[in-house]
């Protein structure tokens, strides 16, 4: 199966792309068009496919194509933002519900597993969180505390099932692991099988919505009751953009020679922090472990963060062969919690859910269950807490989306001489870079066969300048994380244009 980067993950491993029964887009109305076929537009489709609607799926490359494919597939109520700052930001009310929610959604999973006969490893563990000085020990303290509030088992505990020192840890239950993207294809032919549809390769590139929606895609326009927008993040420029921040995490899957693999599920509390796992797939064990976070677009050598979640582990464990290194893109949300309801800004028939932070897996039941609700019966009992309309617009919102709604200044009809560019900047093979040159920006890359190509770097989202990561050979956008190949075609939206391409000519022969 293929993913948005050049590293292959072990959850791509032996996994072939998968084959829906569908090519074509229906000429019928669809009930419900689901736009992203990752974790979340597959459950979501699922879960309405099962409660009576007609349910249509596109997605823009192959499914698990996005973080989906890049995940490490912790199943977790013990969440990123931890329940001490719910609490804080939410009230005592707001953090049970989260609780309970992640809860509900982990036993979604398990129940769908079992009624569809999934063979992802689905299996329950324990988790645990370490503090490796003072500061830490007292910031577990507030977190095991609101933590019991909130609805978690959770207590103290000496021991540790990794070899890394720690001052003071907890552990708590009922968490979850499972082979995310043999999950993924397990629920896809589930959906396949009670009537739904799945339509790969179509791309959503612009939507109108009234009483029906009308999405127009590259195979043609698809017309549906209601719309939900299951691409991590929402397409076109909305005010989420403005409340979830890109960032980049990056995982190993490591042999051990000593077979020293956790049984549990395990979080150090440095920000960022590291995540450790085992995972079992075709008989061979593997100790996944994560870490290095930094936001889209803001590290030079994003190579580097691998080598040092390596010299990290090799600290602990006796490491036998990295057999797989992956990083992959998630959304921050300003306020802690996802926004999972009505898309702000557009017509009561349009839905999305986004800003899962590192915990996507579980956020993407919860929402398959909340849209399902709000889809068939208008009310779910947690649409509150994770209500996309709790925030308020931002400032000169509308004036930022009028001026960007301008089409990004082209180099269309300009040449650029390719002797000038290489006799002025240095691109090795596999690199890229932005560069300037006769005041304008470019973005130069250089593939292995050593052939220099360019593209205007102006992200066709909403005029940022992209950067170049060199580990996944894609160009980045740092505002709000659209991502595009080395020759500029879209990987992940926000946007839905490719960035322009700049013709690099002999101009001394041309001329
Ligand atoms: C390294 C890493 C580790 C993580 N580990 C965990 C973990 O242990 N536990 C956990 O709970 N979460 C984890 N997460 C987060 C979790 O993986 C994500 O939140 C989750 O996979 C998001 O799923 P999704 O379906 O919403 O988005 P995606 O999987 O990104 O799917 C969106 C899909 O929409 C498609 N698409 C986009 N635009 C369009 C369009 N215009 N038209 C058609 N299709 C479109 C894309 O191609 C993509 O396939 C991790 C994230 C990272 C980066």
């Amino acid at each position: 199966m293929h993913r948005d980067g050049a590293n292959k993950s072990l959850w791509q491993d032996a996994m072939p792309v998968y084959k829906p029964k569908h090519k074509i887009i229906p000429e019928q109305v669809v009930d419900v068009l689901v736009v992203g076929g990752g974790i979340t537009g597959l459950s979501t489709a699922l879960a309405l496919q099962k409660a009576g609607q007609l349910v249509l799926v596109i997605e823009s490359h192959t499914i698990g194509f996005g973080t989906t494919g890049g995940t490490t597939a912790h199943l977790n109520t013990f969440l990123d933002t931890t329940y001490d700052h719910i609490e804080r930001d939410f009230g005592e009310k707001g953090a049970q519900l989260v609780f309970q929610a992640t809860s509900e959604a982990i036993e979604s999973i398990r129940k769908n597993t079992e009624e569809y006969n999934i063979d992802c490893g689905f299996g329950y563990k324990d988790g645990y969180v370490f503090a490796q000085n003072k500061d830490q020990a007292e910031a577990l303290e507030k977190l095991v505390q609101a933590s019991r509030k909130a609805g978690m088992e959770i207590h103290y505990t000496d021991d540790l099932p990794i070899p890394v020192p720690f001052e003071k840890a907890a552990s708590f239950t009922k968490q979850a692991q499972f082979h995310p993207t043999r999950y993924l294809y397990g629920i896809a032919e589930a959906l396949e099988n009670a009537g739904g549809m799945i339509v790969q390769q179509c791309r959503a590139e612009h939507f109108e919505s009234n009483v029906l929606t009308e999405v127009r895609t590259n195979l043609g326009v698809i017309r549906a009751r209601k719309l939900i927008f299951a691409t991590h993040i929402p397409p076109s420029i909305n005010l989420l953009h403005f409340r979830c921040a890109p960032y980049r995490s990056y995982a190993l899957a490591l042999k051990l020679n000593d077979g020293n693999y956790p049984d549990a599920l395990v979080y150090d509390m440095y920000d960022p922090f590291r995540y450790y796992r085992t995972q079992e797939a075709d008989g061979q064990k593997y100790l996944v472990i994560g870490g290095e976070d930094h936001k889209t677009g803001h590290n030079d050598n994003t190579d580097f963060c691998f080598s040092k979640l390596d010299s990290y582990a090799s600290k602990y464990y006796d490491i036998e062969e990295v057999s797989f290194k992956w990083s992959s893109e998630y959304f921050e949300p300003a306020d802690g919690l996802p926004y999972i309801g009505h898309l702000p800004g557009f017509a009561d028939n349009v839905f999305v859910a986004t800003g899962f932070s590192g915990n996507g897996m579980v956020y993407s039941h919860v929402a398959a269950l909340l849209l399902r609700d709000l889809i068939t019966t208008g009310q779910n009992p947690f649409q509150h807490v994770f209500d996309p309309n709790r925030i308020k617009p931002v400032a000169g919102f509308s004036n930022f989306v009028k001026e960007n709604a301008d089409v990004v200044r082209e180099f269309i009809g300009k040449r650029l001489s390719k002797e000038k560019i290489e006799s002025l900047v240095e691109v090795g093979k596999g690199e890229g870079k932005v560069v300037k040159y006769e005041g304008e920006s470019i973005a130069l890359y250089r593939d292995d066969r050593g052939t220099l190509h360019a593209v205007n770097p102006v992200c066709t989202h909403a005029k940022c300048i992209v950067q170049w990561n060199n580990s996944e050979k894609s160009w980045d956008c740092p505002c709000h994380g659209a991502r595009y190949t080395a020759d500029g075609k879209v990987l992940t939206g926000p946007a839905s244009k490719d960035l322009e391409i700049v013709e690099l000519k002999d101009l001394v022969k041309v001329e």
